[in-house]
């Protein structure tokens, strides 16, 4: 389940959700990014990644990204390139991800199996949907990050976690 994640600016009052993390159907999405950046759907350095790199990894959690020049907050998938660490080999995954799962058996890789058993390649290329700036990674589900103080796009001001968990997500 992601979490939904509320954020409000201590000056003028500006304020947006997240949803972060992981949905129930994460199995899912992972096989279907994986298969938009090998069909190139997701830009040509995705298609090449996975022709270069067969036993590559790409981190499908949703994050938190800021644009670099209007400064407004975008939540989407991570999408960064992971390549297996050397000599470090993923163990198979045994177990279920939940009983009310229907994909059972499906391959999927999370972040956490990404720190321990992947190396980062590269950050996808993400684009602003308003001026088609850059977006930096600003933020993912982990703790730390969603208390943290962040940048308010309107008036500068700082923003601060209104609620930690306004819902669930998926
Ligand atoms: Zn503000
Ligand atoms: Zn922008």
């Amino acid at each position: 389940m992601g979490k939904i994640i509320g954020y409000k600016c201590q000056d003028c009052g500006y304020e947006f959700s997240a949803s972060l993390g992981i949905g129930f159907s994460f199995p899912a999405v992972y096989a279907e990014t994986v298969e938009k950046m090998k069909s190139g759907k997701l830009g040509k350095d995705a298609q090449q990644f996975f022709e270069d790199h067969p036993d590559g990894s790409v981190n499908c959690e949703n994050v938190l990204f800021q644009c670099d020049q209007c400064h407004k907050y975008f939540c989407d998938k991570d999408l960064s390139m992971y390549v297996p660490k050397s000599g470090v080999t993923m163990p198979p995954k045994t177990g279920r991800w939940s009983v009310a799962m229907p994909f059972e058996g499906a391959e999927y890789i999370t972040k956490e199996d990404l720190d321990k058993y992947f190396e980062l390649y590269k950050r996808f290329d993400h684009r602003c949907k308003e001026c088609g700036g850059k977006l930096s990674f600003v933020a993912d589900d982990t703790p730390e990050h969603i208390q943290m103080e962040i940048e308010c796009p309107i008036c500068h001001g700082r923003m601060k976690l209104k609620l930690e968990d306004l819902g669930r997500w998926d």
